[in-house]
């Protein structure tokens, strides 16, 4: 067996925390399959392989037309619970544990589910994933950018007044250029005063001056991409010096043309730099990746061994928002499964 091959194998069983990850993003062409079968009227296949087919990714435009389609095949409720509970399954097939999802509430509102239905719906999802999957689930609502301040209103307004108990955080999506961050500072102000955390997505796309605007304006804890912070060196000395972590999707970013190459993805420059960083997966089905394809591109991007990967997963569950107990035991998890890694390893020697 090649070294590379043991480490996939590694990554698979490895217990894991996903923090950037959106909703209607981790739509598989099973759980479209799923959504097409109870909404023929929208021509949808109904078959998973047809599915994968209509799924390869060709360019951004193309990813923007799968994500619709999914967002336009979410009638009600019962449609919100099935792909909540089902983005669950997908995730326990990898190993994640626990995952901050985001949800985009303003999409669903705006298409006529009222939001306590929605709300009703993934809160359910979440409460039977836990005790049926063993993956906790929770909640980033975050505000589609593009959306313009309409969108910002109606998502503070649901995330302050009327926040399920899994939300745990406020973000802000979309495309960045000609989306400065600072406009939606009352909203992320608001969000905060009510007691969220702050997880915009900044600098991505744009420059590092997107990223110091996150910053300052909209007090962002943790950044969603910063990839562009390796423009900046007095940027990433400030991110590594207060550790506010960064979520990394290293596919996402070649899917988006954010980063020409793997080979140039900046995450060695990222961690060499002593800033916290996270690997995540973003939209993965839509960008045909996974969290463990993720983990395997960041070990190699980084050198990593298996002790090198698990202190990557525990960068993950550093950096979330998780409740001191869950934190004990997913560290305990990840430590345990390392070491009986290498006692199996030296077995085998
Ligand atoms: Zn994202």
């Amino acid at each position: 067996m090649s070294e590379f091959s043991g480490l996939d194998e590694f990554i698979a069983g490895l217990p894991k925390a996903e923090l950037h990850v959106h909703h209607v993003g981790s739509a598989s062409p099973r759980i479209v399959a799923e959504l097409a079968a109870r909404h023929p009227e929208f021509g949808v296949p109904q078959d998973p392989e047809a599915l994968r087919e209509y799924f390869t990714f060709t360019d951004f435009a193309h990813f923007i037309e799968i994500y619709l389609s999914v967002v336009d095949m979410l009638r009600d409720a019962e449609d919100i619970r099935l792909l909540t509970y089902e983005i669950a399954r997908d995730m326990a097939r990898q190993q994640v544990r626990y995952a901050e999802l985001t949800v985009t509430p303003f999409s669903s509102t705006k298409r006529g589910i009222a939001a306590e239905e929605f709300l009703e719906a993934i809160e359910d999802a979440r409460t039977a994933a836990e005790k049926e999957l063993d993956v906790t689930l929770r909640w980033t609502f975050d505000i589609p950018g593009e959306a313009g301040l309409a969108a910002a209103e109606e998502t503070a307004r649901i995330a302050t007044e009327m926040g399920p108990d899994g939300l745990l955080s406020f973000g802000l999506g979309g495309p960045e250029i000609g989306v400065p961050r600072s406009q939606f500072k009352p909203y992320f102000d608001r969000a905060i005063a009510a007691g969220l955390r702050s997880v915009p997505h900044a600098g991505e796309t744009t420059g590092p001056e997107t990223i110091w605007d996150a910053l300052t304006s909209l007090r962002a804890e943790r950044i969603g991409h910063g990839t562009s912070a390796v423009q900046d060196p007095r940027l990433l000395e400030h991110l590594a010096e207060r550790q506010i972590p960064l979520e990394v999707c290293p596919t996402s970013n070649i899917a988006t043309r954010a980063v020409e190459t793997l080979d140039e993805h900046p995450l060695p420059q990222l961690a060499e730099a002593g800033v916290l960083v996270t690997i995540n997966s973003d939209d993965p089905p839509m960008f045909g990746t996974d969290l463990n394809t993720e983990y395997g591109i960041a070990a190699r991007l980084l050198g990593l061994d298996a002790a090198g990967v698990a202190a990557l997963a525990r960068n993950a569950v550093r950096a979330s928002f998780m409740d001191e107990p869950t934190r004990k035991r997913l560290n305990a998890e990840i430590d345990a499964y390392l070491a009986s890694w290498k006692r199996q390893r030296s077995a085998a020697d």
